[in-house]
């Protein structure tokens, strides 16, 4: 019998497109509870996360840990501002410091707000530090970055529909191919200050240069005096199996950016690192964020931090990642061209467009996100078990070696 009659899914996403921007086009899974690396929707259904908020949630939803603190910290003060001093800020300080070994930091709330702080940084820097004439900074970026959406940002975008309708854009980017180190020596200029990279591209599809490009980077920005800076807002905090991708390489970027999962994915937090001659250049009054740095910020990000090493998540990214990678590798498929992958970051791109097999998957139990069209990214909660790994490759090869 036909009925009018609209499920709980139904009827949120009815709420939802009538009186959101339709700013993004999610999957119709409405959630209501989390765990670990599971989410539930709201008529019961469960589903392993292989998402994990873009890796904000790299501890695992609702960590208990992370839990108490919030509600710990919420209880005795949640905002000072920066007027005044607060009891928990100074400790993510050390925290960070202890933790990465960069001279200072400074923190914001999301992503986007700490790459552009990380821009003024390396603005202002080039002329206080390196002497480079006032207004002719030049910051060199990759083609297919992701580094946020503010104005500025999608200004140094190659993708045509993160800046249509938005211009006029911030002049003074230079976009180069990734993966090109020679193509960064070229682009050099005596007023060059800084070089922005993502050690692994995500949003562009889990794309890793080839080896040594960091390396090489890092000596080339080095024998010009250009900052290297790393956006390790997506492939840091173990995302990759190590602390941060570009351990991988050796290197030690002279600027790195954190967020996502500076938080376990309770809070936007998110911060900028660098020596003292880089973060040295901010004055009282030059930049400032009323939420960074808060109290409740601080203390939610040193438990994600302390709970990301003491819980062992970065090696489980490490072993895990690598067992994952190998059994998605032997997918047999037409429809497959690539596997490839970092730790607990796979990308398997098709011939065909990746939407229809993460519907599939969300029928199987499984949520994942397709990035760039043909990409479907697989990006679990650090915290996954081998068995759940097994679960998931089992629904993942049903989908796609049957499509
Ligand atoms: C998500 C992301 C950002 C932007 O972070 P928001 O918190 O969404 O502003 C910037 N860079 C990279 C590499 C990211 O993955």
């Amino acid at each position: 019998m036909p009925t009018t009659e609209l499920t709980p899914t139904q009827e949120f996403i009815e709420l939802e497109h009538q009186y959101g921007a339709h700013n993004y086009h999610p999957l119709d899974v409405v959630i209501d509870r989390a765990e670990g690396v599971w989410v539930y929707d709201v008529e019961g259904r469960r589903y392993l996360d292989c998402l994990a908020a873009y890796s904000a949630v790299n501890q695992g939803h609702c960590h208990p840990r992370i839990l108490q603190t919030l509600i710990e910290q919420a209880h005795k003060v949640t905002l000072t501002s920066r007027a005044f001093r607060n009891d928990q800020l100074p400790l993510f300080y050390k925290e960070l410091h202890d933790l990465t070994g960069f001279d200072l930091a400074l923190p914001m709330n999301s992503g986007a707000e700490a790459v552009e702080t990380a821009v003024k940084a390396a603005r202002k820097w080039g002329y206080k530090v390196k002497g480079i004439p006032n207004d002719k900074a030049e910051i060199i970026v990759c083609a297919n970055n992701f580094h946020g959406r503010t104005v500025t940002i999608v200004s140094f975008s190659s993708d045509q529909q993160y800046r249509y309708g938005f211009g006029p854009f911030t002049p003074g980017f230079k976009i180069i191919p990734y993966g090109d180190a020679g193509a960064l020596r070229e682009a050099i200029t005596p007023n060059t200050c800084a070089f922005l990279v993502e050690p692994i591209q995500g949003e562009a599809g889990i794309i890793i240069p080839p080896a040594g490009y960091l390396k090489e980077a890092s000596a080339i920005c080095r024998e010009h005096r250009v900052l290297l800076m790393c956006d390790e807002i997506q492939s840091g905090l173990g995302r990759t199996g190590e602390l941060f991708a570009y351990m991988h390489e050796g290197i030690r970027p002279d600027v790195l950016i954190v967020g996502k999962a500076l938080s376990g994915g309770f809070y936007p937090v998110s911060a900028v690192l660098a020596s003292k001659e880089v973060l040295g250049v901010f004055n009282p009054g030059d930049h400032g964020s009323t939420f960074g740095g808060n109290p409740l910020a601080s203390a939610v990000a040193r438990t994600a931090l302390r709970v990301l090493i003491e819980e062992e998540m970065v090696r489980n990214s490490a072993v895990l990642g690598r067992y994952f990678l190998g059994r998605l590798q032997t997918l047999r498929s037409a429809d497959v061209k690539e596997v490839r992958g970092k730790g607990l970051w796979i990308g398997i791109e098709l011939h065909s467009p990746a939407r229809p097999y993460c519907e599939a998957l969300k029928k199987e139990g499984l949520l994942c996100k397709e990035t760039h069209d043909h990409v479907i990214r697989i990006a679990p909660p650090l915290t996954i078990t081998r068995e759940e790994i097994d679960w998931a490759f089992e629904r993942i090869r049903k989908v796609i070696e049957t499509r």
